[in-house]
């Protein structure tokens, strides 16, 4: 099972750490008031902005609801920003959903039927909506009706009751989990991608006005480069400074006070936490750099495998900690360089 963003699906664990990109306590209502409420003030993907400014100033131009929008990428990245900003955008109302909270094809029904003309509906985590829902998803989407059943048995007829024209913004941390006729009926599909430092950098700066914190020089850079790429994890790691700055009674937070609030939580100068290190530990120390099997490598940390398969390894992965090959998992010479080690063969045999 994949872990998937607002429920924590799958991954316990994963809620507990300061490095989830999944909202952990009541960080959905926090998250709110970090929100940018306009394409503006939404921090990087310069190319996304620009394709989205396009789609919605024509739609706007020919005085039409957008076509509908899927958001694509992993937990945390702003899809649920986006889709609020595109209803400031559009000065229109946004109805929020998401594909666990719809039980029963009925249910989006009667979502779809009081619908008002131009309004957004945001389905969150779409590709989980049950079959049966999907389905009336598509007719809905693409000719603006519903079958309503009425009656029940023998005697149920269905009555087609007419939609006034709405967007659907539909978001998914797993877009191949998609029925393609589900995916062909969005007009644009936007994804989302990891920032960049600097990019972050700008978040958290702006984040820090918002929330009073008066970051020194180099501060921001201290948590982006522990952010895992992640504005949620960005806006966390700040709100972790913040509580710092308050107990210290910081005027100023320098680069410092960051590195010491943010190794009481165990994460590290490159955004790795306890997990993480003990699972490269583990390679290394135990297996001189691999390869090992996932499940004893689970094993070695205490860990259950799904955790180690879908919170830890990705990052390890796209930050060059780790390669997953056909034998198992294999440190790379990054990773013994960042435990302050020396391999004793030559790492890229092993691959
Ligand atoms: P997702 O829906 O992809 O899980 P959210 O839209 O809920 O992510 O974003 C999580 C947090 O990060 C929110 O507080 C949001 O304001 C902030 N955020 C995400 N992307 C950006 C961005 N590009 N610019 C500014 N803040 C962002």
């Amino acid at each position: 099972m994949e872990y998937d963003a607002q429920t924590n699906t799958g991954a316990k664990e994963e809620s507990l750490r300061m490095v989830s990109a999944a909202p952990i306590g009541n960080e959905p209502v926090s998250d709110e008031e970090l929100r940018p409420h306009a394409l503006e003030g939404f921090i990087g993907q310069p190319l996304l902005k620009a394709q989205l400014q396009l789609f919605l100033d024509a739609a706007r131009k020919r005085d039409v609801p957008p076509d509908h929008i899927l958001l694509a990428g992993p937990p945390g990245l702003g899809k649920t920003t986006l889709a609020m900003i595109v209803a400031n955008e559009l000065n229109v109302p946004i109805r929020v959903t998401s594909g666990p909270a719809i039980q029963h094809a009925g249910d989006l029904a009667s979502i779809l039927s009081s619908l008002d003309s131009g309004e957004v509906l945001f389905i969150d985590e779409i590709h989980r909506l049950p079959r049966a829902a999907e389905e009336l998803l598509y007719i809905a989407m693409e000719d603006f009706r519903v079958d309503v059943m009425v009656g029940k048995g023998p005697g149920a007829t269905s009555i087609p009751l007419t939609l006034p024209r709405f967007t659907v913004i539909g978001a998914t941390t797993r877009e191949g989990m998609l029925p393609s006729p589900l995916r062909a009926r969005f007009g644009f599909t936007a994804h989302l991608d990891f920032y960049p430092h600097e990019e972050l950098e700008k978040l958290i700066e702006r984040s820090a006005v918002v929330l009073g914190v008066n970051l020194g020089e180099e501060s921001a850079h201290e948590m982006a480069v522990r952010s895992r790429g992640t504005p949620r994890i960005a806006n966390r790691l700040l709100r972790r400074v913040r509580d710092w700055a308050i107990v210290h009674d910081l005027d100023v937070v320098g680069p410092a006070d960051v590195k010491e609030a943010l190794s009481l939580y165990q994460i590290d100068a490159e955004g790795l936490d306890r997990l993480d290190i003990a699972v490269l530990n583990a390679i290394v120390s135990q297996f001189n750099g691999g390869p090992v099997g996932l499940n004893t490598l689970s094993a070695m940390v205490g860990e259950e495998s799904e955790t180690v398969e879908t919170v830890c390894e990705p990052y390890l992965v796209r930050e060059g900690f780790l390669i997953r090959t056909p034998k198992g998992r294999v440190a790379t010479e990054k990773a013994w360089s960042h435990l302050g080690l020396v391999p004793k063969d030559d790492v890229s045999k092993l691959f």
